[in-house]
């Protein structure tokens, strides 16, 4: 893989040039050698590198309104940092980038100037949040999967012998007023000039043309790129999508188009369908009249519907070379593995890196590791990390939490933190909402868990479940459908407040591969998640009768996908979007019980004995 000078500058602008170490023997060239080496320069001492990043940052943004309000007045130490600059969240930033998207080209948060806007998935008022990038920010992101993909070399080599099959969808930009872009920040990465001029990399080789990762229709570039990847499924080394819904979807997307697919690979002629001429331009020159491969991707198929319809392994029949699917399956994702694993067989599912709008933050150095024991090494170069332990009481109160937070060097194993970062792009002390638990430690640098997003999902009175405990709670009552041969495929929440008292609504879409689930086993499923579910919530349904019966609402397959498709008319990315677990949007439940197959409820009350406090 070659290193751009890009990479270089920003390896070398963070943290300068790197020290010797011994030699990467294994690594697959000198390139990766080089990036080996300079990750285990970046977890030797974090300590001191960290302190370096965050000097380099505020001596670059000390002619900030936002620094020069805070107070700091020029000093780039840690000590002056933490005593000045608040912790914050985005809704206090969010005055600055108004004025930003307005058009003031004053240094506000950055003296570099804002290049564009990158739109979360998080959201502050019902609108995406819009954060501020600068330039070279583009450099330091490409470094790090670039790093990645020197640790999979390591792991997996032979990954330059073939293609990667991976589903990326751009979605359509927006202008701010300003006249900046704002666009997810992948949109932007598949966008960007110089990777569309990139050289020719081995091992950023992908059956899709870039015209069709970039057709902004959905149907028409993921019609394509399914398309192009069965005409070279023998070359297909890599099955991958950013998150696990998005393969998920792809495959969802080949059961249903499969005919036409064949159809095409048949004739050697793309559907009209497919509209968009760069797209058609070229897929032209990747499909050609093949009988026997529209004849096996028949076969595969139709036998596959024959039986019984449940694709399971698919992914290593039509692609056989396949060594890895490259999704993301940690954090709120982790649900769809046994799904992944029904698809995928055996491949290792690889979560690579760990991210967001406003930062990237650390990459999975032991990518073939089951996905329970994923943990991200956070790179000490791509900003300055704080972190604010979960268990201090003062967690949600920002200025009480300044005196909280703990360096990348001081955390703890096995405690759970909300990330705080500082940004080169300008984001001081800034909570990104993520809570992340210490794993153990690679050299210096501490590894991460991603827990969940740092917000509670339902509450009828005194009980707070969170994402995580409604993800146990779904996984626990899950284990008794296997004996019927079914699985949660998709789920979301309600809490259901039109009754008194209120309860939670679970809906349910199904995987099912033998016959129907009965009744008792549905009910019994209401039950065993209100088992999982906390003492708060045992307390209020058995003493204070203040919660009723968790109820299960199985909806018909595909609901979830409607769902998707409203999500991304509304303008949501595809690349981005994640279900959401749980809804209070009436459009949406109305939705979601329009497509009700079956309702079950709770048949008793779960179990619950006081606490005993000595
Ligand atoms: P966005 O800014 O819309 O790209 O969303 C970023 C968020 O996605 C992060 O703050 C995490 O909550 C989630 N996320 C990103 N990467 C991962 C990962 N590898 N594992 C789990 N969650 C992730």
């Amino acid at each position: 893989m070659a290193a751009t000078t890009d990479e270089s500058r920003a390896i070398g602008t963070a943290l300068g040039s790197a020290v010797s170490s011994p030699p990467a023997s294994e690594a697959a060239n000198a390139k990766d050698a080089e990036k080996l080496r300079f990750i285990k320069e970046m977890t030797s001492d974090v300590d001191s590198l960290q302190e370096r990043v965050l000097a380099e940052i505020l001596a670059r943004n000390a002619g900030t309104e936002y620094l020069s309000n805070c107070g700091l007045d020029g000093h780039t130490d840690c000590a002056t940092f933490r005593a000045k600059v608040p912790v914050v969240s985005y809704d206090a930033l969010q005055p600055y980038i108004q004025r930003i998207v307005n058009g003031d080209r004053s240094p506000i948060l950055s003296t570099h100037p804002v290049s564009e806007f990158f739109t979360s998935s998080g959201t502050s008022a019902g609108e995406c949040k819009l954060i501020p990038t600068v330039e070279d920010e583009h450099d330091r992101r490409q470094m790090l999967s670039n790093l990645f993909m020197a640790v999979m070399n390591l792991y997996m080599p032979g990954l330059d012998k073939g293609k990667g099959l991976y589903f990326f969808f751009v979605k359509q930009e927006t202008r701010t007023p300003s006249g900046l872009m704002a666009r997810p920040v992948l949109t932007s990465y598949y966008k960007n000039e110089q990777l569309k001029k990139r050289p020719y990399r081995p091992y950023r080789s992908y059956t899709s043309p870039t015209a069709a990762f970039l057709c902004a229709d959905v149907f028409q570039s993921m019609y394509a790129q399914m398309l192009c990847g069965l005409c070279q499924r023998h070359n297909v080394l890599l099955l991958g999508a950013v998150f696990a819904a998005g393969l998920l979807r792809a495959i969802r997307f080949l059961q249903l188009n499969w005919e036409q697919l064949a159809a095409d690979i048949d004739a050697g002629i793309l559907t009209p369908r497919v509209t968009d001429t760069s797209v058609r331009q070229a897929v032209s020159g990747i499909i050609r009249p093949d009988p026997d491969l529209s004849q096996f991707v028949r076969d595969a198929l139709r036998s596959d519907e024959c039986c019984n319809g449940d694709w399971a392994g698919i992914v290593t029949r039509i692609w056989p070379n396949t060594k890895y699917v490259d999704v993301i399956v940690t954090g709120a994702m982790a649900q769809y593995i046994p799904i992944l694993r029904h698809y995928c067989g055996n491949l290792p599912l690889v979560s690579g890196t760990y991210g967001s709008s406003e930062c990237y933050f650390g990459i999975n150095l032991r990518p073939l590791c089951d996905p329970s024991e994923v943990a991200y090494t956070i790179m000490p170069n791509m900003g300055y990390f704080e972190f604010l332990p979960m268990d201090d009481e003062a967690a949600d109160d920002g200025k009480a939490a300044s005196g909280k937070l703990v360096d990348l060097a001081r955390v703890e194993a096995g405690r759970e933190y909300e990330l705080v970062i500082t940004t080169y792009a300008g984001l001081n002390r800034y909570r990104v909402g993520d809570v992340i638990r210490v794993a153990g430690f690679h050299n210096a640098a501490p590894q991460f868990q991603v827990v969940r997003r740092k917000n509670v999902l339902l509450s009828i009175e005194l009980d707070k479940t969170d994402e995580a405990e409604l993800q146990r709670a779904v996984e626990r009552a899950s284990v008794l459908l296997r004996p019927r041969g079914a699985s949660v495929a998709e789920y979301t929440s309600h809490a259901c407040t039109r009754r008194i008292p209120g309860h939670y609504v679970i809906y349910w879409e199904l995987l099912v591969t033998g016959a129907a689930v009965d009744k008792e086993t549905l009910d019994g499923c209401c039950l065993e998640m209100e088992e999982a579910l906390s003492i708060v919530y045992r307390q209020s349904r058995v003493v204070d009768g203040s919660i009723g019966p968790l109820e299960i609402r199985v909806i018909r397959p595909g609901t979830f996908e409607e769902l998707m498709d409203d999500a991304i008319s509304r303008g949501a990315s595809i690349n981005q979007y994640k279900v959401p677990r749980c809804t209070t949007l009436p459009r949406i439940v109305e939705l979601l019980d329009s497509c009700i197959v079956s309702s079950h409820s709770s048949p008793a009350l779960p179990h619950w004995t006081p606490v005993r406090r000595s």
